[in-house]
């Protein structure tokens, strides 16, 4: 590990916080890895296809050729820091897609020149625009056969309604890409086959594309006329803008999320990435681009505005734990405002707990360097905070801040795991606790009839990784049954529920007395506890503990044993004995009141309700569809152009275990599928079938 002195090394302007987003295969991880070759990070190129790729520092992650947890990533490229988070490719994880968006200035949108944009670059796309992230895209794989870059530019306006303008041409296309034409310099670009591209030699634009490029180059400055007044004028009166003016409209339009550059090359070839990294310097936002952030007072509920310099008070948001047998807890964080010192203490105010800075990280692909300081616009990774969790703020004590928390979407599937041995047990528990620390959307109960260990988790492959890993990286021994639907408990109407706790435990009594309402509410509401008792008779830890007695019964479930959602609870009553009542009473008092109420409201039970997004040759659509009314599912929309169908559905999870395999016997591996989470419904017919 390096260790720097760390001094605001870098001008706010001059950091880009990025994120490359792209569907799977696209060549995201191509990308990357040229990318940080380019910057210096690596001296040797890995291809993922012989696993050496950098980003996918983790075995699993090399082994499945894919890229699952985001790791932050600080290279420089002229001077500028620009820090990347990778972002996974599979839709299983758009939950890291999304935290990543969050904390992201702007966004690389990797397209395949074959595929074209495929659903899952919609799903992420249609993430990208709830956090307003402007970006670039990046039409890769121009060496391949049936590559075509206006097809993929027209997708990109098609299919996800983007305003892409091409910036870039490609010179020949598939074994013929021998280099690209900047319809900005009005220059061409050859990349050196001799050190894998870092030598680009600028030369004329070749006689034959002179007349497509100057097309182009018009079409690019018409759209920016339409935009920019300053450039619609310039047009008007024949006149050419500058380099630097296109450049800057460019910039401004794409910051403003009204334009999609669009560049092309073919990264496992070598050509057109270092271009991409003047892209992402010259039209990404810098966090001075992003300018404040803002938040609420955790008291007050106040608005509370940070602005992005390194001397406003320190706010930071966890967007990222990571934690393994290897090495120490890391939590990631991104620096909106203020500075982060080492040594420093930094508040939670969720958790209303504070934590010790014991180092900070800067993230290089596999080797982290400590800096004594991080600044504002920076991603870093820090060692000592304990207990702050993803979607956390950590902020100065005395000018406290909540950042908006992130929402993470429920579970739909479960498996049973079973620790072969009891030291395997010991070993399960604690690998467990590092893995839910790690990813909200992945969750661990323990079934009190049964005493099975239930984990669950986003889809198939979520918990596939998962216990890969429990296994490889936490060497547990444990076998795993079938997959199941997670499905929760809801209530049906509103209802009291009362306990008054009596008991006896080796000779000492228990006393404690509740009384509470509950409330349905719509779906995707999730679960809020009130204390209304009048006065302030029961002491407060004695409320925390009903209070969390009616959270236990909740997650524990009242008919069939699956979590109770959606609903509002009230405490409104309750007594306390001043010899007797103890924080156990009261917790235990609360979770059967809550049933009691449960029971008196009335429960259904709801199912996960998956959205189905397949792209498909247009003659295997009537079997699709076939199979998807077998499956209990609905089309929701389908949309054809004769060739390509694209049928999105909504279809319940229970129907769709090992849907992939199915769907490719079914097509002969032509058509592909994207499964996200979508809502609950309540089940029709018996849950027991
Ligand atoms: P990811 O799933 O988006 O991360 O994609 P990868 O980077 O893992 O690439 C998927 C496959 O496409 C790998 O076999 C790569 O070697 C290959 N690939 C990536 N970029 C290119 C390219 O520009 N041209 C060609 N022909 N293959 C590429």
């Amino acid at each position: 590990m390096s260790k720097q002195s760390s001094n605001r090394d870098i001008p706010l302007g001059d950091v880009r916080n990025i994120g490359i987003m792209a569907h799977i295969d696209a060549g995201k991880t191509t990308t990357t890895e040229r990318i940080l070759y380019y910057t210096g990070v690596n001296h040797k190129i890995g291809e993922v296809h012989d696993g050496a790729a950098t980003m996918d520092w983790m075995e699993y992650e090399q082994e499945r050729g894919i890229t699952i947890t985001s790791a932050a990533t600080t290279c420089y490229w002229h001077d500028k820091r620009i820090n990347i988070i990778d972002t996974p490719g599979h839709v299983d994880f758009t939950i890291e897609v999304e935290r990543s968006l969050r904390v992201l200035d702007g966004a690389v949108a990797v397209y395949c020149a074959v595929g074209g944009v495929q659903p899952q670059s919609e799903t992420v796309w249609r993430q990208a625009r709830k956090y307003n992230v402007p970006a670039v895209a990046f039409v890769n794989k121009m060496d391949r056969i049936g590559a075509n870059f206006d097809k993929a530019v027209t997708e990109i306006r098609e299919k996800l309604q983007a305003n892409p303008v091409k910036i870039q041409l490609p010179i020949g296309f598939e074994d013929q890409f021998a280099g690209i034409i900047d319809l900005v310099a009005m220059k061409a670009y050859y990349f050196s086959e001799e050190d894998r591209g870092v030598t680009i030699e600028e030369k004329e634009i070749p006689e034959d594309l002179k007349d497509e490029a100057e097309t182009a180059h018009l079409e690019l400055i018409e759209v920016l006329a339409d935009l920019d007044e300053e450039i619609a004028e310039m047009f008007l009166m024949d006149e050419t803008p500058s380099i630097e003016r296109l450049k800057s409209a460019i910039r401004s339009q794409t910051l403003a999320n009204e334009l999609m550059p669009v560049l092309c090359g073919s990264a496992f070839k070598d050509k057109g990435v270092q271009k991409l990294l003047d892209a992402v310097v010259d039209y990404l936002p810098s966090p001075e681009d992003i300018g404040g952030v803002t938040g609420r007072h955790p008291k007050t509920n106040a608005e509370e505005k940070r602005l992005a310099s390194s001397s406003e008070p320190t706010t930071a948001l966890a967007f990222k734990i990571f934690s393994d047998k290897y090495v120490d807890r890391l939590t990631y964080v991104r620096i909106y405002a203020g500075t982060i010192k080492k040594g420093m203490t930094l508040f939670n105010p969720r958790s209303e707990k504070k934590e010790r800075i014991g180092k900070i990280l800067r993230m290089h692909a596999n080797k982290p360097e400590e800096v004594d300081e991080a600044f504002a616009g920076e991603i870093v990774a820090l060692v000592g905070v304990k207990l702050a969790q993803t979607g956390d703020t950590l902020c100065q004590m005395d000018q406290p801040v909540v950042l908006e928390h992130m929402i993470f979407p429920d579970p739909v599937i479960s498996i049973v795991i079973e620790p072969k041995s009891q030291a395997d047990k010991d070993k399960l528990v604690s690998a467990l606790g590092c893995l839910t620390d790690e990813d909200p959307t992945f969750q661990v109960t323990e079934n009190e009839e049964t005493g099975q260990t239930l984990i669950s988790g986003m889809g198939e492959l979520h918990l596939e990784i998962i216990t890969e890993r429990l296994i490889k990286e936490f060497n547990v021994k444990a076998n795993t049954g079938n997959p199941m639907v997670a499905y929760r408990e809801a209530l049906t109407a509103e209802a009291e529920g009362r306990e008054e706790f009596i008991r006896e435990h080796g000779g000492k009594k228990l006393y404690a007395k509740i009384i509470l309402k509950v409330t349905p509410k719509n779906r995707g509401y999730g679960v809020t506890v009130e204390n209304k008792i009048p006065g302030d008779s029961i002491p407060k830890e004695f409320i925390e503990a009903a209070i969390q007695g009616v959270y236990d019964q909740a997650k524990t479930g009242v008919l069939h044993g699956y979590s109770v959602i959606d609903f509002h609870c009230d405490l409104i009553g309750g007594e306390a004995s001043a010899s007797d009542s103890t924080d156990t009473a009261f917790r235990a008092a609360a979770s059967i009141a809550f049933r009691q109420a449960a029971e008196t409201a009335g429960i259904i039970v709801l199912e996960p309700i998956m959205k189905l997004e397949i792209e498909t040759p247009e003659e295997n659509t009537g079997d699709i569809i076939g199979d998807i009314s077998s499956r209990k599912g609905h089309v929701v929309e389908m949309k054809s152009d004769g060739i390509v169908a694209r049928i999105t559905a909504n279809v319940p999870m229970a129907k769709l275990f090992r849907y992939t395999t199915d769907l490719r016997s079914m097509t002969k591996g032509r058509a592909v599928a994207s499964l996200s989470p979508s809502h609950f419904e309540e089940v029709s017919g018996n849950i027991n079938e």
